[in-house]
C-alpha cells in the first residue's frame, strides 16, 4: 500500500507515472490532501472514476482514531493508533484567530526531561513525515473541516532527534504543494539538540524555533533537562543565536515553572542575563503536575511576580494561557491513561499542546 500523505510533489508524480498516469495528477492528489483534507482516493471527484477505484485499492487508510477528548473551550486532544500497534496524541488548540494542530515527532521520547510524562515511557520509535501529516489531517477534521492556521512541533518526542522526517514535515507545512502555512506560523520546539538546531538553521524552511530552557543554570539544568550534561547552556544558547542570524527568525524559550525548583527571584535574574541577545521571548508554564512526579504547581501570584522580575529586566515574556484543561493535563497522559504502547505529548507542565518542555505558542 501506497501512503500518499508526506511525499513531494515529485514523488507522487513518480509514483503515478509508475501507473501511467501523466506528471499533473500530482498536483491534484496535493491538493486533495493538504488543502481539502481528503486522502480517501474515492472522495477525489476531479479524478476519472477509473483511477479513483484504482487509487482506492492502493492507497493507505487513515490513521484509527483510538480516543478523542473534547474540552469546553473547543480544543480536543486525539489519540490516533498506527498499525503496528503504536499510538501517539496530538491536540487541536481553538484560539480566537482560528485552529493550531500540535503534533507529535515521535513516540515516545529518549530525552528524559524531569517534567515530561511522555518521557518516562523511552523512546518507542520515530513517526514518519507521513504520521505526522496525518496527525494534521485527523485534527482538522475535528475543526470541522477547516485548515488549521498554525503548526506547532511540540507534542510528543524530540523532533530533531527524528530529523529528516521532521524537515520533510516541516517543508510540507510550509511549502505551496502542501499546508501552505507561512514559516512565522510553524513552530518547532527542541530541548536542545545543538546538531539539530543548525541543521534546521541550513536545511529547513526558516520556522519559529522554541527551546525548552526550564533553568537557568547548567546544574539545575542537568537534573531537569538531561541533554544538558551534553550541550551545556553555553552551546545552546550561542546555537540559538545562529538560528536567529542564519533564519532573521528570532528564537523563543519555553520555561516552566515548579514551586521551589526554578520559580526562586534569583532565578528569574538568571534567567534574565542568560538569554539576553539569544532569545527574544520568554513562554512561561505553570507546571501541570504528572503522576508519579513530586513537583508542584507554582501560586498564581508567584508566577505573576516572577514574570514581572523578568519584565523589569527588559526581558519579553508572556504567562501561557492554558487550554483544554479539562481534557488531560500534561501531554501524554492520555496515552499512558489508555495504556497504548506509544507515544504522545509529551512534557512536564504544560496543559495539551503546552508541554513544559515544548510548548505550543500561545497554547497551554
Ligand atoms: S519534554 Fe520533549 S524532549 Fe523532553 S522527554 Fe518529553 S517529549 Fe522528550
Amino acid at each position: 500500500m501506497m501512503d500518499i500523505r508526506g511525499r513531494s510533489r515529485d514523488e507522487l508524480a513518480d509514483w503515478l507515472a509508475s501507473l501511467g498516469e501523466p506528471p499533473y495528477r500530482a498536483r491534484q492528489l496535493m491538493r486533495w490532501i493538504y488543502r481539502l483534507g481528503v486522502v480517501d482516493p474515492s472522495a477525489m471527484t476531479d479524478l476519472p472514476r477509473e483511477l479513483r477505484a484504482r487509487l482506492t485499492g492502493l492507497v493507505q487508510r487513515p490513521d484509527a482514531v483510538l480516543q478523542r477528548l473534547a474540552a469546553a473551550d473547543g480544543s480536543v486532544k486525539l489519540l490516533l493508533a498506527y498499525g503496528d500497534g503504536v499510538a501517539v496524541e496530538c491536540v487541536l488548540l481553538r484560539h480566537g484567530y482560528g485552529y493550531t494542530a500540535c503534533v507529535s515527532s515521535q513516540a515516545g521520547c529518549a530525552m528524559g526531561c524531569a517534567f515530561c510524562q511522555s518521557g518516562q515511557a523511552g523512546l518507542i520509535r520515530d513517526l514518519t513525515a507521513a504520521e505526522m501529516v496525518g496527525q494534521v489531517l485527523a485534527l482538522r477534521q475535528q475543526a470541522g473541516g477547516r485548515p488549521v492556521n498554525r503548526i506547532v512541533v511540540m507534542g510528543g518526542g524530540e523532533p530533531l532527534a527524528n530529523l529528516d522526517h521532521s524537515l520533510r514535515f516541516l517543508r510540507l507545512s510550509t511549502g505551496s504543494g502542501g499546508f501552505g502555512l507561512s514559516p512565522r506560523r510553524v513552530t518547532l520546539s527542541t530541548c536542545g539538540l545543538v546538531p539539530g538546531i543548525l541543521a534546521l538553521a541550513s536545511q529547513g524552511p526558516p520556522v519559529t524555533l522554541s527551546v525548552s530552557l526550564h533553568a537557568p543554570t547548567d546544574p539545575l539544568r542537568d537534573q531537569l533537562v538531561p541533554i544538558n550534561r551534553r550541550y551545556p547552556l553555553a552551546q545552546l544558547l550561542a546555537a540559538c543565536r545562529h538560528y536567529a542570524q542564519a533564519t532573521g527568525r528570532r528564537v523563543t524559550a519555553e520555561y516552566v515553572l515548579a514551586q521551589g525548583v526554578n520559580d526562586r527571584p534569583e532565578d528569574a535574574r538568571r534567567l534574565s542575563s542568560l538569554t539576553r541577545g539569544a532569545i527574544g521571548h520568554i513562554n512561561l508554564i505553570p507546571l501541570n503536575p504528572i503522576p508519579g512526579a513530586d513537583f508542584k504547581r507554582p501560586r498564581d501570584e508567584a508566577v505573576a511576580a516572577f514574570a514581572r522580575q523578568l519584565l523589569d529586566r527588559g526581558t519579553a515574556v508572556t504567562i501561557r494561557r492554558p487550554l483544554g484543561r479539562d481534557i488531560g493535563g500534561a501531554c501524554g497522559q492520555l496515552r499512558a491513561a489508555a495504556g497504548a504502547v506509544a507515544e504522545g505529548t509529551g512534557r512536564p507542565a504544560a496543559e495539551p499542546g503546552g508541554k513544559a518542555r515544548k510548548s505550543p505558542p500561545g497554547d497551554g
